[in-house]
């Protein structure tokens, strides 16, 4: 390969056995270990046009990665030219305006920390190493999208380079439909370099924590949160979640090993401790911390329990409420649950995600009450087989009391055949427009949305 033709590039052009090639490629989910023939740390717009219109020249796969935390490692691809967004890391906020852009390569972390200084935020994932735009190419979800909405009903504008190498700006008055694809159809459109993002006033003292309980009584318990969370105001946010508790300290030495029900919540008003009681009440908690603190601290609350570098699996559904037959499937399943990081949650959604249009955006899950979804996580190869079979029957008994319909980014890597489901009636759309804008499928490396 003439590698020659790259030396515009600014950032950093790696090949195989290069300082710095396997960090560069490297995902949070470890059970993919893929070699890009060439990779290209870009450092601008322009470098990402020039890695565009080199692959695109030399025919060859191209690969875009963001944060890298694609559950099915969809950002880097076996051979072929990947482009690594992660040294741009811009943030240029007007906290008057109360907008944020943000460049490919800033985390969900970076970007919280920039608008807290002002006391804003946007809807951002639950996980801080999150690529800002990986994210809310899917949608994007997290705690004030019941408030606020999803990442995509919160995005102003967006700076792309497209398959044929134009540099061009999406908005709502400037090539609109490219705006609408974006906003949801993944990377499947163009590679954007940079992110406009509304901004809300947020903290910076906010209420959260989680309130542990043996899972024994989990059936009633869901039925209560059920009920509880019908009632309660879009500020308030509360994952239900399941997991083996790992024999740390942090937890009693009697619940190592065993599986748990822990509502892990977020309140927006601190002082919202009333609020919260009841689900203080349902039985003797074997730990409980829902308390004032910070929002940063709020969203970096599940990192710990993700780490990078480990092998995972995602599976999910979307679900149109927290029928009974959800909440039976859930306790039938996660006492058998397998995988040292496995766990499994129903996501309440509904408030400002429900309340916008269906065919605003191309993401098919307007509807959906709640999301259910499962991330089995282990360290050791072994276990492999025996973890995946566990997830894949839990997904497959849940589907039962499933729409039918899920959210792209939580799509696991051996059910591309889901991604026209995930879209329903948008995805005709997005083949139209996926037709204009990259008619020979050059950005093919995602949950791809193949041309007509
Ligand atoms: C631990 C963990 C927690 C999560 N929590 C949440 C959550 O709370 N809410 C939620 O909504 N989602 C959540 N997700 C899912 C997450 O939104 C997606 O995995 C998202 O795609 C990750 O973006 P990334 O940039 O980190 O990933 P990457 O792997 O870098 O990219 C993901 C996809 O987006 C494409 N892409 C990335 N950046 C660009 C760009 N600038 N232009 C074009 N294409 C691009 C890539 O090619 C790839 O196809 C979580 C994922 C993980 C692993």
């Amino acid at each position: 390969m003439d590698i020659s033709k790259l030396r515009s590039v600014v950032g950093r052009v790696l090949e195989s056995g290069d300082a710095g090639f396997d960090e560069a490629r490297a995902l949070w989910n470890a059970r993919f270990d893929r070699r890009p023939d060439l990779i290209v740390r870009c450092a601008s717009a322009s470098d990402v046009k020039a890695s565009i219109d080199y692959a695109r020249e030399h025919e060859l796969r191209l690969s875009v990665k963001g944060g890298g935390h694609s559950y099915a490692a969809n950002s880097v691809a076996d051979g072929g030219l990947l482009i690594d967004l992660s040294p741009m890391k811009a943030v240029r906020m007007d906290a008057e305006a109360r907008t944020v852009t943000v460049e490919g390569g800033v985390t969900c972390a970076e970007l919280d920390a920039a608008t807290q200084e002002q006391g804003l935020a946007t809807p951002t994932p639950t996980v801080s190493s999150v690529g800002v735009i990986g994210a809310a190419l899917g949608g994007g979800s997290g705690y004030l999208s019941r408030k606020y909405g999803l990442m995509i009903d919160n995005v102003i504008s967006a700076e792309v380079v497209t398959a044929d190498g134009r540099r061009l700006r999406a908005a709502s008055d400037e090539n609109a439909d490219l705006f609408w694809a974006l906003r949801g159809g993944g990377g499947n459109f163009g590679v954007v370099t940079s992110l406009e993002l509304r901004l809300h006033k947020v903290g910076p003292q906010v209420l959260s924590g989680q309130i542990m309980y043996p899972f024994d009584d989990a059936g009633d318990h869901l039925r209560f949160f059920r009920d509880f969370m019908a009632e309660a105001p879009d500020e308030f946010q509360c994952y239900p979640f399941c997991f083996r508790v790992p024999p740390i300290d942090v937890f009693p030495e009697e619940s190592h090993g065993k599986p748990v029900l822990v509502f892990v919540l977020y309140h927006e008003d601190p002082e919202a401790a009333e609020f919260v009681q009841p689900l203080r009440e349902l039985g003797e908690p074997i730990l409980e911390e829902a308390r004032l603190g910070r929002y940063v601290d709020a969203q970096t609350g599940f990192d710990a329990n993700m780490p990078k570098g480990q092998r995972y699996v995602s599976k999910a559904h979307d679900l149109s409420g927290l029928s009974d037959g959800a909440i039976d499937t859930m306790v039938e399943f996660v006492p058998r649950m397998v995988g040292p990081l496995t766990a499994a949650y129903f996501d309440p959604l509904g408030g400002a995600v429900g309340r916008v249009d269906p065919s605003a955006t191309p993401y098919g899950g307007r509807s959906a009450r709640y999301g259910f979804h499962v991330i089995a996580g282990w360290m050791d190869a072994a276990e492999e087989e025996s973890v995946l079979a566990w997830a894949s029957e839990f997904h497959s008994a849940m589907a039962a009391h499933a729409t039918g319909g899920v959210y792209v980014n939580l799509i696991a890597d051996d059910e591309t055949d889901r991604v026209s489901a995930a879209y329903g009636a948008n995805y005709a759309r997005l083949v139209e427009l996926k037709q204009q804008w990259d008619p020979t499928n050059l950005f093919s490396s995602n949950f791809n949305i193949p041309p007509s």
